[in-house]
This record gives C-alpha cells, sequence and structure tokens, in this order.
C-alpha cells in the first residue's frame, strides 16, 4: 500500500524531528503533496493513524497540502500550472514543457508539545 509507505515516512521524520526539538509530543504534522504522487488522501488518512501509533505523533492531526503540476515552456520559459493534464504553454502553445513541480512529498513543519515549556505551549519547527 503506497499510502501507508508515506505515512511512516511523514511519521518517522516527524518524530526525528521532534526528538531533535526536545519535544514530548507532536500535536500538527504539515506536509505537501504532489498530485504527480497520485496520494489517495482517505487511504493516506488511514494509513497515518496506523503509522502513528506508539510514536510521538500518536495524537497528531495530519495536514495535506496538495501540490499541482508546475512546468516551465521549453521554448518561451513561462511558468505555469498544469490543469486538466494540458501541458501545453498558455502563453506560446509549445508542446515541450519541462516539469518543475507536482511530485514532490515535504514534510513542511511540524507542532510539537515542548516539554521544558510547562504550559504546553506549541513550538513551530521548520524543515
Ligand atoms: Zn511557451
Amino acid at each position: 500500500m503506497h499510502e501507508f509507505a508515506v505515512a511512516q515516512s511523514l511519521v518517522d521524520t516527524a518524530t526525528v524531528e521532534a526528538r531533535r526539538a526536545g519535544a514530548q509530543r507532536v500535536t500538527v504534522i504539515h506536509c505537501r503533496i504532489g498530485v504527480l504522487r497520485q496520494v489517495n488522501s482517505d487511504l493516506l488518512n488511514e494509513a497515518f493513524s496506523l503509522a502513528r501509533q506508539g510514536t510521538l505523533c500518536e495524537a497528531a492531526e495530519l495536514r495535506v497540502d496538495k501540490a499541482y503540476v508546475q512546468a516551465s515552456c521549453g521554448r518561451c520559459d513561462h511558468a505555469y500550472t498544469v490543469r486538466d493534464w494540458e501541458w501545453r504553454c498558455p502563453k506560446c502553445g509549445a508542446e515541450a514543457a519541462e516539469l518543475t513541480g507536482g511530485d514532490e512529498l515535504l514534510l513542511v513543519s511540524i507542532e510539537a508539545d515542548v516539554a521544558d515549556e510547562d504550559q504546553g505551549s506549541e513550538e513551530r519547527l521548520s524543515t
């Protein structure tokens, strides 16, 4: 199951970041996934709720930003978002576009409770 591998890697990365920051538990995992990854969000949420068990991310909320396909025109250098799999450059009509985004799988940030701040304040970590 593809989504499980994605969820597992998010939990692993978030756990490493949280440990590095001395956090007790992760409250939010914010990630960015390109549409080319073809991750099904229902399956991802399901996989995430399994993957986080017994980790610092056990109570974490998963927030996913969808990243659309980005292309750069080989003829006029125009950078644009590919919608409905229409690869042609909207400016000059050339079909030779270079893929510049849409296949990312990134952990954007995590929010975590840090131990030595007894108010349970949240620290925002950026990767
Ligand atoms: Zn163009």
